[in-house]
């Protein structure tokens, strides 16, 4: 009966596609006093919320109710928008038929899931320049008998697949996992994500995905790629904070403990006994946030209606702009595991020839109101590995919808007058 009240119910598809960032109008002061708008390059740590992503969180709120259980009309329309939401990240990332889609917090609590999820015993292969949040939940796994094979950083593409297929075949007996990122945080370099399925499934393994990095920037589909599993962050696709999802197959996740313990996931409780919850809902302990996941629809939604492929396009021609101005300042070093032919999202860190990292970046905030970020990216093992011996840390700049050309003139230019300063 709620799907008979569209006029009422918050809208989670967004009708226009605009792909304008809340905030773009922001002007920020500059250390002489002087205001400019902020020319926000930090899209790869959390962008802004799309114009109609706040949109949907205003139509959803008048209707602010938990949801499930609730007979009241407020808490059928949020459930009817809790679950058309988790229908838009479906189509989204291109899930199959009878994949779960769990609503979380994040990637890290995404791939945090799955590996309390992984059966005993399976062997999980990972490389050491993943970020922090696909590198680490394996090894955390608590009291379960596993290994964990992490890969050195590959010298190619192709090297990557042929150490994978290597350390997959040649794993013990059961079952195993790869997890690899589509888009690296801290090069933007694009993994072989396809190549890689197939050696899994060569080697009767699954992959997991982290695709925090890609679908900010580009589709991505579990049923077209192959993949078991994505995860994804609602906070770097335009959405606030604090929703994200683990998208892919069933039978781990249904096998496996409820991840938090509490009520939702529970189907009856009896003194002696819990039965717990089918999927979605058994990895969904505790009142779910509704808001978090309406916003994260609304994203994706956008961004697909807006033609992922045009705004691919736009960005491509920001970022050869940014990556031949900084190629051209004597001094400044773009990090590249692969090289640079090698096709990448908008994300590019670089250091400066005499000048810490630190510096740079506070510099180019308080002079030029520029947003960057520096350091080692929750990526320690791969900044480090690509960072040259006279740095300990980096520059990062990562572009997003509301990049403009104005933008990486103001940074290429702003980047130019430090390195030509010096320390
Ligand atoms: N994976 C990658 C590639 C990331 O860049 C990030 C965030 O920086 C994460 C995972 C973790 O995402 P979250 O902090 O939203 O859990």
């Amino acid at each position: 009966a709620v799907a008979d009240f569209p006029a009422t119910a918050p809208a989670t598809r967004a009708e226009r596609p605009e792909t304008g960032v809340v905030g773009a109008d922001v002007r920020i002061p500059l250390v002489t006093g002087e205001h400019v708008d902020y020319a926000n390059f930090d899209y790869a740590a959390s962008a802004p919320c799309l114009v109609p992503v706040r949109r949907a969180l205003e139509e959803a709120l008048p209707y602010y109710a938990s949801v499930h259980r609730g007979a009241g009309f407020h808490s059928q329309v949020s459930t009817e928008a809790y679950e058309r939401a988790r229908r838009s990240v479906a189509r989204f990332v291109g899930a199959r038929g009878d994949d779960a889609v769990v609503f979380v917090r994040g990637t890290t609590d995404a791939l945090n899931l799955l590996a309390r999820s992984v059966p005993d015993g399976c062997t999980v292969v990972v490389f050491s320049g993943e970020h922090h949040a696909a590198l680490l939940p394996w090894q955390h796994r608590a009291g379960r008998a596993g290994r964990v094979v992490r890969l050195p950083l590959p010298a190619s593409p192709a090297a990557a697949v042929d150490a994978a297929r290597d350390a997959l075949r040649t794993a013990p007996e059961g079952p195993r996992l790869l997890c690899v990122t589509a888009a690296s945080n801290v090069t933007g370099e694009l993994w072989p994500v396809e190549e890689l399925t197939e050696v899994a499934h060569a080697a009767g393994a699954r992959i997991a995905v982290d695709a925090a990095q890609l679908v900010p920037h580009r589709a991505f589909g579990l049923s077209s790629s192959g993949a078991d599993y994505v995860a994804l962050s609602g906070h770097k696709l335009y959405a606030p904070f604090g929703s994200g999802v683990l998208a892919g197959r069933t039978d781990w996740l249904r096998a496996a403990a409820p991840y938090l313990a509490g009520g939702g996931a529970t189907a009856n409780v009896t003194e002696d006994d819990v039965r717990w919850n089918d999927l979605p809902a058994r990895h969904e302990a505790g009142s779910p946030n509704v808001l978090g996941a309406v916003a994260l629809a609304a994203a994706c939604d956008t961004l697909s209606a807006a033609g992922r492929d045009r705004l691919h396009e736009q960005e491509q021609r920001l970022l050869d702009r940014l990556r031949a101005g900084l190629a051209a300042i004597p001094g400044v070093h773009d990090l590249s595991l692969w090289g640079a032919g090698h096709p990448r999202v908008g994300i590019v860190s670089f250091v400066v020839d005499g000048l810490a990292a630190d510096l740079v970046a506070a510099a180019l905030s308080a002079e030029h109101g520029i947003g960057v970020r520096d350091g080692l990216f929750c990526a320690h093992l791969l900044t480090r590995r690509l960072l040259p011996p006279s740095h300990s840390q980096a520059v990062r700049a990562s572009l997003g919808l509301g990049t403009t050309e104005e933008h990486v003139d103001r940074l290429v230019g702003a980047v130019a007058e430090l390195a030509a300063r010096g320390p």
